[in-house]
Order: C-alpha cells, then structure tokens, then sequence
C-alpha cells in the first residue's frame, strides 16, 4: 500500500472522520491507500509492527491533542526504524506553533488547517514529483461542493460497532478565545441535498447512531429544521427501529420552528451538548464569548421541559477573571436549569487559540504537556485548582454516570457546588485516588457521607437502593438511558 492514513483515537468507537475525509479526497491516489486506526494505549513497536507490515511510502498521522504524545512515539520509532518512509503530519494539534513541537521535528512534512485538497497535492509530488521544497503547508480551503463527502467509507462494520460522525458544516461564527473554531470567524455548509442523500445511504446501510461534530448546529434554522425532519421522518417510519443523533447547539438561539421541531422526537432519539461555559458576563467578555445568559438559562429550562432530549450541558473552571466563587455561582444556577449532565471542564490552552493573550495579565499557568490544561490562575490557587479537578472526576463518577440519581438530589441538597466540593474533598481524604473506585465501594463511600452529614443510615440505604433499582434519572430528570432506548443507544448514553 502506498499510503497509509492513520491515527491513534480516543476509543474504539471513535472512527476517524478526518482519514476518510482525506481517502475520500485522494482522487487517482486513493487506490493505493488506505486506513489503519489504532486506540490510545496501544503499545507503539506494534503500532509501527503494523503499519510496516503494509508497506507504505508515504504514512500520514492524525495529530490531536490526546494523541500527540503517543504518535510523537510513534513517529520517533518509524523513522528510526524504517527511514526511507515519508511522514506527513496533520490534525489541530499541528496547524499552529509548528516551530516549537517535537513531533514536526521528527516528521518530512505538515499540513496545516484544511487538509482535505493540500494532503492529495502533497502525496501526487512525493511520490511523482517535483519533490516538495516546504515542510510545512498551509492547507488549502476549496470551495464546499470540492470536497468529496466521505461517508461511504464508513465500512459495514464502523457501522454496526462504532459512533458515526458526520458534518454539515464546518467552522464557527464565534470568537470564543480558548476554542480553536474562534480562528474560523465564519461558518460554511456543505451542499445540503447530497449531504442528505449520504444520510440516507448510511441509514439505508444499517447507521443508527449519528454524531454531528458541526460546532453550532442550530444557527441556520432552515438548514437544521431540515436535518431534523431527516431523522424524524424515519422514527415515524421505523419507530421500532429508532435512529438517534447528537448536535452541539448555542444556547441562546432556539426559534420556535426547531422547538416544535425537537419537541416531536421521542425519548432516547435526540441528545444536545450546550457549551455554557460560564455565566459571568465579565468573564464572557474576557474570551470574546457573545451570549446572552438569560435566554441561554430559558432554553436549557424549555428544553428540559417539553422535549425528551438528553442534555449535556458544558461549563469550564479556569477562566481569565473567574474564581471559584463565580464558578460555583455559574453552577448552582446550571444545576437549578435540570440538565441531565454537567461537563465540568479544567480550561486548556489549545495550540493556536488566542486565550494566550490573557497569560500575563492573568497569571495563567499551564502544563507544559498535553492537553495544557491550566494549573493555576491569578484567582485560582494551583492546590485549589486540583480540588477543582478532583471535583470533575467525582462529579463523572456519581453525577453524570446516571448511577446515583435520586442520590445525588440528597447529596446536592441547597447548595450542589459547595456541597459536591465537601464530598470530592471527603472522597478524596478517604481514598487517596479518582480512579478505579469500584461501583461497589464507591455506593458504599456515598452512604457512608450522607450518614456523615446526619442522614440516618435506613434512609441513606433506601435512596441507594431506589438508585439501583433504576427509578429515576439524573439529577431528578428523565432517566440517562431510558428503559425503551435499544441497546446501542443506552451504550452510546452511558458512555
Ligand atoms: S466555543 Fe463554540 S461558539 Fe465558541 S467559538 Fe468555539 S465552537 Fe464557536
């Protein structure tokens, strides 16, 4: 095989969407390339054992931010090992401060940005000639319809075992400072009629499970109306046999057509990730975040409401200007709004994100390492900030794994920040760790605090009980995974 397209993903059910992109967009080349993904964690001699084995000219990486330290590994024993193959980076984590990373060391070549075009021109010159002068190059943004759309390169077998991620559009409006998308300053479409008709193909092939990485679904109302009646004409067709999609939305844009719209889908076919954030309008304005705080709280509140969709809801801990009392503040009032999930993100400075700008004036402190996630702030001590952080595993472990729903309204009682940071700091002192605390143990450590703040030990033993025997969802809402949802989605839901 001539070239290789690889990446180490998060999961195995992550399939990379960024490789079939740039096969789907190697014209006369993609006959001599193919895929090869591999997990994180897997052992590098047989990453590299296995992408020799198909003996490429050229490998092309997918380079992120969970993966780069891993695939700078990779990369380092590919070349030693088999010189004469030609690496090309691409990927989010190496478009930007290329100079400085070592992984652009080791490799021949990089594309930055758009990688669907740049990456077929480059492999055509490596491999025909003229040979490339530049290491590094700017990836070229065609016009939408050039792009070839990639989804009949999800195999039967990504279709039956692995999330399915697809886009009608790329690039966000916003100028958020810690996102990457902020460098976008637009958004652009895919042709919507043959992205739909590549929808109806992978549902015709057996796709139940559609994840949209578009970074602000909801801001064409037309368009978004359109996909949502895609889906919800087949739950009327095949409601036994549902079909489910995720969207990422803005918050504070929710006409009333695509409320009727989403108020129509049944439990277990919809889920929204909502970035919050924050909800202080000083720190808002501190990273370029344009959003109105009140119809932002009224939709989640609306959604929460009358519709079924499941709702995660994103906020992060270590902005420029915010403390934690301004955090906790932000997340009582998220709380009070009914999502059935919280993120609680810890910033990180993404390679390339103007956030940077606040560094100095903000005593912004960030690991050296991937994902820079940020240590420590002018108003947020480094101790305090691993609090913080300790707090988010634990808030995962009980809150969002749905396990302890009636549970966590006890424990949560008036005051879920304050009273949540009491149980992590307790959680803590007890275990000394925030990581393989079996569910048996941990029900028992959760009993054992709220007897600590003067539950009696019965009713401390009843609401765990209720909890296992499933009665109610998080945080007193509709259950995460409901009873009625297939298998596939109550894993796609618990994941
Ligand atoms: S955080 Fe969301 S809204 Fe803001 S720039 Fe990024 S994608 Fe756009």
């Amino acid at each position: 095989m001539t070239i290789l397209l690889s990446t180490l993903n998060a999961r195995y059910t992550h399939a990379s969407l960024g490789l079939r992109y740039l096969l789907a967009n190697l014209g006369e080349l993609q006959e001599q390339a193919s895929i090869l993904e591999f997990v994180i964690g897997a052992k590098t001699t047989e990453v590299v054992e296995r992408l020799l084995a198909r003996k490429p000219q050229i490998v092309g990486f997918g380079v992120y931010i969970w993966n780069v330290e891993e695939t700078s590994r990779v990369v380092s024993m590919l070349k030693r090992v088999a010189p004469h193959v030609t690496v090309v980076l691409g990927g989010p984590e190496v478009s930007h401060e290329t100079a400085e990373q070592e992984i652009v060391k080791l490799a021949d070549y990089v594309v930055t940005g758009w990688g669907d075009i740049t990456f077929a021109k480059l492999c055509g010159q490596i491999l025909n000639g003229p040979q490339p002068l530049m290491k590094i190059h700017a990836g070229e943004q065609p016009p939408m319809d050039a792009i070839r759309l990639p989804y009949h390169l999800y195999s039967a077998d990504d279709i039956a075992h692995r999330t399915i991620y697809v886009e009608a559009s790329r690039g966000c409006p916003f100028k958020c400072e810690f996102c990457l998308s902020s460098l976008d300053k637009t958004a652009w479409p895919f042709p919507l009629d043959d992205f739909l008709s590549q929808m109806e193909s992978l549902y015709q092939r057996g796709a139940r499970l559609f994840k949209f990485v578009d970074r602000t679904f909801n801001l064409n109302v037309k368009t978004s109306l359109r996909i949502m009646q895609f889906f919800l004409d087949k739950l009327q067709a095949a409601p036994n046999d549902p079909v489910y999609a995720h969207f990422e939305l803005v918050p504070d844009h929710l006409p009333d057509a695509l409320k009727e719209s989403i108020a129509q889908f049944p439990p277990g076919a919809l889920q929204f990730e909502i970035g919050i954030q924050s909800f202080n309008p000083e720190v808002q304005a501190l990273v370029s975040r344009r959003q109105n705080n009140d119809k932002a709280a009224d939709n989640i509140r609306w959604l929460h409401a009358h519709s079924h969709a499941h709702l995660h809801v994103d906020l992060i801990a270590g902005l420029p200007g915010e403390d934690v009392d301004s955090f906790a503040r932000g997340f009582d009032h998220l709380v009070s709004l009914g999502p059935h999930e919280i993120q609680f993100g810890i910033l990180k400075r993404l390679r390339g994100t103007p956030i940077i700008r606040h560094t100095g004036p903000f005593g912004m402190v960030y690991d050296a390492f991937p994902p820079y996630t940020v240590l420590a702030t002018g108003k947020i001590d480094f101790q305090t900030m691993q609090r913080l952080v300790r707090f988010s595993r634990y808030w995962d472990l009980v809150a969002n794994s749905g396990r302890f729903a009636n549970t966590v309204k006890a424990l949560l009682g008036d005051s879920p920040f304050a009273n949540f940071m009491a149980f992590s700091d307790w959680m803590y002192t007890r275990t000394d760790a925030t990581h393989r605390i079996a569910l048996d143990r941990l029900a028992k450590l959760v009993g054992e605090w709220l007897q600590e703040r003067g539950m009696p030990r019965s009713d401390a033993q009843a609401l765990l009980a209720s909890d296992y025997a499933g009665q109610a969802g998080a945080h007193g809402a509709t259950p995460k995974a409901p009873a009625a949802a297939p298998e596939r989605q109550a894993r796609h839901l618990a994941a």
